[in-house]
């Protein structure tokens, strides 16, 4: 295929950036300097300034046209008691599992729809069960996905009777180890693979039992951006203990995942400690439901979370039978994946920002604990105030006695526009020209972090 002139501009700019990227520091503050004493010896204080202001616009605007919109999303769908994960991937659209019967037409086709989907690429259903299938008859019949994977076979219920009637030709199961998609982006390179199919695992054999859950797919999403960093998200629908030890033995891929859907919404019979001490995951997603029968997310599986030291939050769909110190109880669950982060962000709270950082320059991971000493939090202090200049909106943020390190713009859909590296206690930052609306804002200062919103109006 021929690339079209804006794919090739895009692919020439984003080698240009990671060539940028990989220089040493040294010779990075060569280059600044170099644009510094061009300014500097060329033009007038007042010019100088503007031409400052207008070159660092348009240096942003080139570096957030290329690496700084999503290259993944992860929607954790809040289904009640029942898994639905829908993943967009460059411009795949993919959903794993359907939760229970009518969820499918009543929760997430009218969230799809929402978020403009009118066609699914594929879906994976990770086992037969009803809370993973039922309602994915309903998805494949308005979302007409090419393929649909499941684990193959045969089982007796009328959701799956519904299910296999839906997808018809189109049901295909998955080899272990095969790569279900393998993109290359000016980003980097990204990877869905099957881990687990039918009882057998990678790098192993057999280890199913009679048991549906024993059959899940389990999944692994990799994204190797250009500056090398590596970013996995695993999710293994409702596989018990035994096979995600085996799993985390044989398959070295499995280490520094930084994203984890927990198995089988959080039972005990899942999520064994070998798993979380190899993954080591930073953030974790338990799909459960409101006063479910089972317990879940059980007791014992939160206590290994809240003793992890990896983990930082748990974020639950709903508070299900059991609650943590680090949970965050989400409704929808929505990760964002960047070239050097990633955001999470919750229905339940859709203003609050985290974010996690998986790039291996330890300069950008960044103390990200706010409220970690409680002494501390009578000192925070951000003083954020807009004006509108010639079109632009200029952003005047101070933290007094603080330093101001990073700051990140986001629009109301939690899409990153903005995003900043200085060293200053304050600092003057022109957005680029953007819609009028609601934006939030995430400043990091060399203490705390702090989220704020602001309004731009026009
Ligand atoms: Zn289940």
């Amino acid at each position: 295929m021929v690339p079209t002139k804006n794919q090739r501009t895009t692919r020439l700019l984003a080698q240009l950036i990671s060539l940028i990227l990989s220089l040493p520091i040294r010779e990075r503050t060569k280059v600044r300097g170099a644009v510094k004493i061009f300014s500097s010896s060329f033009f007038p204080l007042h010019l100088r300034e503007r031409v400052r202001v207008r070159g660092a616009v348009f240096l942003l605007f080139l570096f957030f046209s290329i690496s700084q919109s999503q290259i993944i999303e992860i929607h954790q769908l809040n289904v009640d008691q029942g898994d639905a994960c829908f993943l967009r991937v460059d411009t795949f659209k993919i959903l794993i599992d359907g939760a229970n019967a009518t969820k499918g037409n009543n929760i997430i086709n009218p969230y799809l729809s929402a978020l403009g989907i009118s066609k699914l690429n594929f879906t994976v259903a990770s086992h037969h069960h009803a809370d993973h299938i039922g309602g994915l008859d309903e998805v494949i019949l308005s979302l007409n996905p090419d393929i649909c994977y499941d684990r193959g076979g045969s089982y007796s219920s009328a959701q799956f009777t519904e299910y296999i009637s839906a997808v018809g030709p189109r049901r295909s199961t998955p080899a272990v180890a095969e790569t279900l998609l393998n993109l290359t982006t000016p980003n980097g390179k990204i990877t869905l693979s099957t881990l687990a199919v039918s009882g057998n695992l990678k790098n192993y054999g057999y280890a199913g039992t009679s048991d549906e859950n024993t059959q899940s797919i389990a999944l692994l999403l990799e994204f190797i951006s250009i500056t090398q960093d590596t970013f996995k998200f695993f999710t293994a629908g409702d596989l018990y203990a035994r096979q995600e030890s085996i799993l985390v033995v044989k398959n070295p891929e499995l280490e520094n995942v930084q994203l984890l859907k927990i198995s089988h919404h959080g039972s005990s019979s899942s999520t064994p400690q070998i798993l979380l001490d190899k993954l080591k995951p930073l953030a974790v997603f338990i799909s459960v439901g409101e006063n479910n029968s089972y317990g879940h997310p059980h007791t014992e599986t939160l206590l290994k979370l809240q003793n992890a030291e990896s983990v930082r939050f748990i974020y639950q769909t709903t508070a299900g039978s059991h609650t943590s110190a680090k949970s965050i109880i989400a409704g929808h669950i929505i990760a964002k994946v960047f070239d050097r982060f990633f955001t999470i962000t919750t229905s339940n709270n859709p203003a609050h920002i985290d974010t996690f950082y998986f790039s291996r320059d330890h300069t950008l991971n960044i103390e990200d604990e706010p409220f970690k000493n409680d002494k501390d939090k009578g000192e925070r202090k951000m003083l954020l105030k807009t004006k509108s200049e010639n079109g632009f909106t200029l952003l005047e943020i101070s933290t007094p006695s603080e330093i101001i390190q990073k700051v990140l713009i986001f629009n109301i859909l939690g899409q990153l526009i903005q995003e900043t590296n200085l060293h200053a206690e304050n600092t003057t930052l022109t957005i680029p020209n953007t819609a009028s609306g609601v934006y939030l804002i995430s400043v990091f200062t060399n203490r705390n972090i702090y989220h704020d919103k602001f309004i731009i109006t026009k």
